[in-house]
């Protein structure tokens, strides 16, 4: 409607102008009036040259060229008497009223024209608009495969939450006749890629009922109101469709809190989005059989209202899956591709702690390309460690060439940071030691652990600070130097030792209490220091100094007890450059060096060796001893 008021309007604009137009023009054209007697004064004294005839109005002509009209009252007796004096006559007939009537019908023609194009757009407008939802649409048994519970793992108790909304959907009258009333919003949270979309899907898919599925986004437009009319538009196909699910994917863009954030020009179009949301849902009854899922990974921003009672009263939490949920995911997607029968899935989920089922499906995905690039006919283990690797640190970068003192630097670094994880009881233990760089990293060594921990004890926690300084500590100790190589240990050593100390109550010193204010993350992410007496800080910045000296302390105690194992194990790295956790562990238990170190032997031979064949030792003997050499 508002689109025909708008375009009449536009045409009446149009009308007056070309009318006040036309009326100017007229102005300056029409020609002089005269009353009867002077023209009959001028026809006896001036004797014009012609007199034109319309109607009941005559113009004269003189010969100068001056020209005026009159109205005669009897046209008849003018003209004899004109035939009289001999002036010429002409006849015109009267066309004012056939203009009149011309300008009429092209008005009225103008007008229905409007009015066509008015409604012809609105209706493709309308039809867009109820596009726009049926677009968005998923039928149950449509097109892909349905998705059911089974497709979503690792989240039981999430998958236990929704079962209600179910059995809602597929018998709303046992609710009803009980007086019991469902929830009409569910609020599915967590981080990015923990299966919230497929949650949603996979509710639709087990009830067997229609699915809308929208983002968020799709109801930011350039244009204010256009958000708010996709609302009430969804909503009211929605209940022709009930039973049904609306799934809105990242509410947080339309439903941010209304307060705070949200760039300035947006904020109106959301604002009134919002409303036409919460409108809606206050509005349909709960005999409509409508249910509205919406997803964030940012609850913390929505706005206050969404969570009201009616609403998005229920929420459901999906964290991150833990060591089964791993193993879990594991099967659902290790189905999709040829898996080596032997393949042992819990220890795949032992490499990739904190792995989202994103990351999981990506993971497999990934394995089977390595798989396929090397030619084999199923997924192997080795390609699952290729595929962590570099979906975590980025593509090896063969290509970059270290000085040959950077090398053997490095080789001291990482081994510096293995032995003292293989040293400390608490520390997780070591998976991985390699000096190839990856992504932004020189060298690596990988700890796993081999429970998922979701709380982290004091010594836990100093020994992975000690571990930290185990690379900085064995370069100084090799080479009474040090290099910017260690600054990530630093700056992630120094964080454990700040949140230790001012989140975890860890330091007698400053006691328990919060010290930061949380900026989320675990082990990362230090926050910001709460108001503090200058003493309080004082007594802060002494502790953390005093855990990272401390544990700095230990590792170079610990490094120089073992000093031949560390020439012995950086010799190792710098031959075979990457050694897997077996491999460490020989070289770690082997009594050979311990027997060298003393002086009782020389050479090593891995005659006696419990693995003889895979130790590496003997590579090492091979290399020349280029540490040895060097220190
Ligand atoms: P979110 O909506 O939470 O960001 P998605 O549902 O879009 O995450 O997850 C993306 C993909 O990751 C899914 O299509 C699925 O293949 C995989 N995935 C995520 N979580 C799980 C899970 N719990 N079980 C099985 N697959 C999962
Ligand atoms: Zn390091």
């Amino acid at each position: 409607m508002a689109i025909l008021i708008r375009n009449l309007f536009v045409f009446f604009l149009f009308s007056i102008l070309v009318g006040g137009g036309y009326g100017l023009w007229m102005l300056e054209h029409k020609l002089r009036m005269v009353t009867y007697s002077e023209f009959r004064h001028c026809l006896t004294n001036h004797h014009p040259v012609s007199i034109t005839f319309i109607g009941n109005k005559v113009i004269a002509e003189h010969k100068a060229g001056d020209k005026y009209q009159t109205s005669v009252p009897s046209p008849e007796k003018l003209i004899s008497e004109l035939q009289e004096k001999n002036i010429q006559i002409i006849f015109k007939k009267d066309r004012s009223e056939q203009i009149l009537q011309g300008i009429v019908l092209a008005y009225l023609v103008l007008l229905l024209l409007t009015i066509i194009v008015s409604l012809s757009k609105k209706k493709k407008q309308e039809e867009e608009e109820s596009r726009f939802a049926s677009d968005k649409l998923i039928l149950p048994g449509s097109g892909e495969k349905q998705i059911t519970f089974d497709n979503v793992a690792g989240i039981p108790e999430a998958l236990e939450e929704v079962q209600e909304i179910v059995d809602f959907l597929k018998n709303p009258d046992q609710f009803s006749q009980i007086g019991a009333v469902s929830p009409k919003g569910i609020l599915l949270q967590g981080p990015p890629g923990t299966g919230k979309t497929l949650l949603a899907k996979a509710i639709a898919g087990e009830a067997e009922v229609p699915f809308y599925s929208f983002s968020g986004s799709d109801f930011v437009e350039m244009f204010v109101g256009v958000g708010a009319s996709r609302v009430r538009d969804i909503f009211k196909e929605a209940k022709t469709n009930a039973p049904c699910i609306i799934f809105i994917d990242e509410i947080d863009a339309v439903g941010g809190s209304r307060v705070s954030g949200g760039a300035a020009g947006g904020q109106d179009e959301r604002s009134q989005t919002l409303n036409a949301l919460l409108v809606e849902m206050d509005g349909f009854a709960t005999t409509d059989t409508i249910v509205v899922l919406a997803a964030t990974n940012r609850p913390d921003i929505l706005d206050l209202a969404l969570s009201r009672p009616g609403r998005f009263d229920r929420q459901v939490n999906i964290l991150p899956p833990d060591l089964k949920g791993r193993v879990k995911i594991l099967q659902v997607h290790g189905a999709k591709v040829a898996l080596e029968p032997k393949l042992d899935l819990k220890q795949i989920a032992l490499m990739v702690p904190g792995f989202s089922g994103a990351e999981i499906a990506n993971l497999v995905n990934e394995a089977a390309l390595m798989a396929a690039r090397a030619g084999k006919k199923s997924v192997e283990l080795v390609h699952f460690e290729l595929a962590r690797d570099r979906i975590l640190m980025g593509v090896e970068r063969k290509g970059m060439l270290l000085s040959e003192n950077d090398r053997l630097v490095l080789a001291f670094h990482e081994a510096g940071h293995a032995i003292i994880a293989r040293s400390l009881p608490d520390a997780d233990p070591v998976h991985k030691v390699t000096i190839i760089p990856r992504g932004m990293a020189l060298g690596q060594t990988q700890q796993l652990s081999i429970n998922d921990r979701s709380s982290y004890c004091y010594g836990y926690l100093k020994s992975r600070i000690t571990t930290l300084m185990g690379g900085r500590a064995a370069e100084f100790i090799a080479f009474e130097q040090r290099t910017t190589g260690a600054q990530g240990d630093i700056v992630q050593a120094t964080e454990i030792a700040t949140n230790m100390v001012c989140k975890w109550g860890m330091s007698d010193m400053v006691g328990p209490q919060a010290m930061v204010i949380d900026s989320g993350g675990f082990l990362g992410g230090g926050g910001q220091r709460v108001e503090m007496s200058h003493s309080t800080a004082e007594a802060i910045d002494k502790e953390i100094k005093r855990l990272l000296t401390e544990c700095n302390d230990e590792a170079v105690t610990i490094l120089k007890e073992k000093f031949f194992l560390l020439k012995q194990l950086a010799n190792i790295l710098l031959e075979v450059e990457t050694l897997d956790q077996e491999d460490f562990e020989i070289i770690m238990t082997c009594h050979f060096t311990e027997m060298i170190a003393a002086g009782i032997q020389e050479t090593h031979e891995c005659t006696t060796c419990p693995a003889a064949d895979s130790c590496v030792h003997s590579k090492a003997k091979k290399s020349g001893g280029k540490a040895n050499a060097i220190l």
